[in-house]
């Protein structure tokens, strides 16, 4: 009896990953058309400063609506394109899109496009940077690239020469959800960064915990010392914001600046916009 209920619930198991495995697949073919569909969509958030709260960029979030499941998180869909290589075209068209919209909007804001690994250890990169600048005439000084330390984990005397080339262009480098990897520090000696970009998990505990404070301090201080502006992710009440003010932060981004949202591309929207 309770063999046959052992067998029965691996079988439901079994089909259970069958069905998940297929359902996984499917999703990656249909991201490998999301393209051409036009499903793809980018969202932009505001980043400011935390004194005055003057705009110092758009971070780029891509948005994907799949025509039957909805709205598909980037958690969920960018490891799936990093698996698949998907991630190599979409990346790309993220890039091309982000800088081509920010070129014709009326106020020269910087965008803050996310890189991934993948698209790191691809050689082409700095290239393709360069040709996309080029090509939408957007100023290098215009776009930073956000990427993680895994990307520069995994081949690092690569992936370094290849960030070198770049910021070479006049575009910055941010290093994003910093404080999560564990070689934080060793990531920052390797390369010159621009910004770093606190990880917002800080952020949701900083009222309650002295500990998530200090080491908000400390990353500052970090910061400071080796001429790098910080960025605290994940702001989402005033009581943070003037918190980070007290503690001389420079920049902030965080549903309580501005949400994700579309953003008008054009002049030609925004003069229809305001009439
Ligand atoms: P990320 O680069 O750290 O982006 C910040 C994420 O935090 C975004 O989630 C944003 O919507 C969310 N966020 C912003 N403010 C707040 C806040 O106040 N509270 C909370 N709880 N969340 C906030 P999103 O858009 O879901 O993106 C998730 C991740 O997906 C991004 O994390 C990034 O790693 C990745 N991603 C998004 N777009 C792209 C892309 O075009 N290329 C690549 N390679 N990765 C992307
Ligand atoms: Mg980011
Ligand atoms: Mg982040
Ligand atoms: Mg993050």
């Amino acid at each position: 009896r309770a063999k046959a209920d052992v067998a029965r619930a691996v079988c439901f198991y079994e089909a259970d990953m069958d069905e998940l495995a297929r359902a996984r697949r499917d999703l990656g073919l249909d991201l490998r058309r999301a393209i051409d569909r036009g499903e793809l969509q980018l969202h932009y958030q505001v980043q400011t400063t935390v004194s005055s709260r003057e705009v110092v960029g758009y971070e780029v979030l891509l948005r994907w609506k799949h025509h039957r499941l909805g709205y598909v998180s980037p958690a969920e869909f960018i490891p799936l394109a990093e698996e698949t290589g998907t991630i190599l075209t979409i990346g790309e068209w993220v890039l091309r899109e982000a800088c081509k919209e920010a070129a014709s909007w009326p106020q020269p804001d910087k965008i803050a496009v996310n890189l991934s690994p993948v698209q790191l250890a691809h050689c082409d990169l700095p290239r393709l940077v360069h040709q996309i600048l080029v090509e939408t005439g957007l100023p290098a000084s215009r776009l930073e690239l956000e990427i993680t330390e895994s990307s520069i984990i995994q081949d690092k005397v690569r992936s370094l020469h290849a960030l070198r080339q770049i910021r070479a262009l006049g575009v910055t480098i941010a290093i994003d959800d910093f404080g999560t990897g564990y070689s934080s520090l060793d990531t920052l000696r390797s390369f010159p960064f621009d910004r770093i970009k606190l990880d917002r998990s800080f952020m949701s505990e900083v009222e309650q915990s002295a500990q998530a404070r200090a080491i908000i301090r400390a990353v500052l201080a970090l910061g400071k010392s080796l001429d790098i502006s910080v960025l605290a992710e994940g702001v989402e009440t005033e009581g943070q914001l003037k918190l980070l003010q007290s503690e001389g932060c420079d920049e902030a981004q965080g549903y309580h600046l501005g949400r994700p949202e579309p953003r008008r591309s054009s002049p030609q929207a925004d003069a229809a916009a305001a009439a």
